[in-house]
């Protein structure tokens, strides 16, 4: 009989990380744990297509801020793929890039229930769940009952390839610690220190 080889399987967490803090952290941790993944890799968007008016900080900046963030977790990788391919970037396009880059690996995209719900009302839906399956992780502020909703409309064969994960609720956004910067509000304990040091040495979210 034919051995099976043992596949490796990838955790994919995008997002905007502007910046990135702990609620992303524990999240991916959570994930990597649980579902006993290989890695976890960080994909911060050039520009997300969703983030409307806001004025994004710079991709070269998330991009570190990821990079600090993530130093000292082995199993935590950044990747620029997005950010080096411009122009607006769709989940989809990212998970092809690593369904050809790295075959052979089972993929398993990484959101915040509130993100999660936002994909799979997109139209092309059956094509990312052909590509991954979906770890959805608890976050304060978002209702479950709408992500079970959501589901139901899910084409049959789709259910089992989301999972909702439950990880210690941080309360903690980008937006609450940008508007925190501004105000000059302490962000300690809500993100790493390298990159709370970063946002103060470059004058980030002062304006
Ligand atoms: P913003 O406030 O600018 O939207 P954010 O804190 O929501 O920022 P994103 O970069 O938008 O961060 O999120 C990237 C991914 O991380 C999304 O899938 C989001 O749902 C998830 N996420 C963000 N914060 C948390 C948290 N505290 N707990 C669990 N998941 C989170
Ligand atoms: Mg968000």
């Amino acid at each position: 009989m034919k051995k099976e080889e043992k596949k490796s399987r990838i955790g994919i967490m995008g997002g905007t990380f502007d910046p990135i803090h702990y609620g992303h952290l524990v999240a991916a941790e959570g994930a990597r744990h649980h579902f006993n993944l290989e890695k976890v890799v960080f994909v911060p968007a050039a520009r997300p297509p969703h983030k409307g008016a806001r004025v994004i900080t710079g991709p070269v900046h998330r991009l570190n801020m990821a990079v600090l963030a993530t130093g000292s977790n082995p199993n935590f990788e950044v990747s620029d793929i997005e950010i080096k391919r411009r122009g607006p970037s769709y989940t989809i396009d990212t998970l092809y890039y690593f369904h050809h880059s790295r075959p052979g690996s089972d993929l398993y995209f990484i959101t915040g229930a509130d993100a999660v719900l936002e994909i799979l009302t997109w139209h092309r839906v059956q094509e990312l769940l052909d590509l991954c399956s979906f770890i959805a992780a608890t976050r304060p502020g978002y209702r479950l009952e709408n992500l079970a909703e959501t589901l139901k409309g899910l084409p049959p064969g789709s259910i089992e390839k989301i999972s909702v994960m439950e990880v210690p609720a941080l309360a903690i956004s980008s937006t609450d610690i940008r508007e925190r910067v501004r105000r000059g509000m302490p962000v300690k304990y809500l993100l790493p220190e390298e990159v709370e040091n970063y946002i103060y040495e470059k004058g980030l979210y002062r304006e």
